[in-house]
């Protein structure tokens, strides 16, 4: 659970964009998009297919470099990092999870070993890397399995071995790519108990990109995503003992003021090209402009 002292800026992005080109096309995944995560914060990213939840996670990953506006993680600039930066970056610095169990395990590898490889990579001692694979499998509740090979582990398990894979070489990121879009709902629960564990012993930020909208309830921040830009929030507040205060649905205001209205609101009522917008006393009014036309004058003058 994050307090006070921990809510400082881990991540920054602003007006991050990437364009994609494919043969003569450009595709623009991102466009524009602000973004600001603190340290040990536990947020899902949600969003239609097509959103740019990916090419935003593999900008903060380290594996692909936006077109245009700033990224930092921690002290890095992910814009103008080297290849060697590049390198060292995501080999501290960040673990990844992917939906794919086979992307994360090597099948011919004990879980022991598959969570040792990124340390050998790392060059840390055998010995070491023995003592910290074993802690990091006991914290996912896989002591007991330790030497079976991913084929021998339900796939619940095998996503808890990927989770300790990802923090072998205790990353301040942690990136989780659908980590429960293939396991059911019981295996789902131990998969965020074991990122919340991970979270509260290491302090480990961590971005999870689902389709369940439903995971709400288990992070501290939901952000959608649409076209290639952030939209809504949803945020949950907690009192001193973690317990659920309160969680609101916001909108995004990004810095240019603009603000991205729910489509059902625009549905509703007809909204289209431009809208009035009147300042009242603690809140804005948002207006068809379809009903200023019918009146011939302004229909809000006068009435607040
Ligand atoms: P999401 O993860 O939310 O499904 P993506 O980040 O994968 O969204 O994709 C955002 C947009 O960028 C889509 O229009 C997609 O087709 C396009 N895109 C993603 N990766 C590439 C790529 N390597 N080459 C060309 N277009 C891409």
């Amino acid at each position: 659970m994050a307090t006070e002292s921990q809510t400082q800026t881990f991540i920054e992005c602003e007006n991050l964009v990437k364009i994609y080109k494919v043969a003569d096309l450009e595709v623009v995944a991102l466009q524009g998009l602000d973004l600001k995560i603190d340290a040990g914060e536990m947020m899902a990213l949600v969003g239609p297919s097509g959103s740019g939840k990916s090419t935003l996670m593999n900008i903060l990953g380290g594996l692909d470099t936006p077109t245009a506006g700033q990224v930092h993680v921690g002290e890095y600039n992910l814009l103008e990092m080297n290849r060697s930066e590049q390198v060292k970056y995501r080999r501290n610095e960040v673990g990844f999870v992917w939906q794919q169990t086979a992307r994360n395990l090597l099948p011919y590898l004990t879980a022991q070993e598959n969570v040792e490889l990124p340390m050998a990579l790392n060059g840390i001692s055998s010995r070491e890397r023995a003592a910290r694979a074993k802690e990091l499998l006991v914290l996912v509740g896989l002591g007991h399995r330790l030497d079976h090979r991913p084929d021998r582990l339900s796939g619940g398990e095998q996503q808890r071995v990927a989770i300790a894979v990802g923090m072998a070489n205790r990353p301040s990121l942690l990136l989780a790519d659908e980590p429960t879009g293939e396991v059911d709902s019981e295996a789902a629960e131990q998969i965020f108990k074991a990122l919340h564990d991970f979270r509260d012993q290491f302090n480990v930020t961590i971005i999870i990109v689902t389709h369940d909208i439903n995971v709400s309830t288990r992070v501290d921040r939901v952000v959608g995503m649409r076209d290639g830009r952030t939209s809504i929030e949803i945020l949950r507040r907690r009192d001193t003992a973690g317990q659920t205060v309160s969680e609101d649905e916001f909108v995004i205001l990004d810095r240019a003021g603009r603000l991205q209205l729910p489509q059902a609101f625009i549905d509703k009522l007809d909204l289209e090209e431009r809208a009035r917008v009147r300042l009242l006393e603690d809140h804005i009014g948002v207006w068809p402009d379809a009903q200023a036309n019918a009146n011939g004058d302004d229909p809000y003058s006068g009435r607040y």
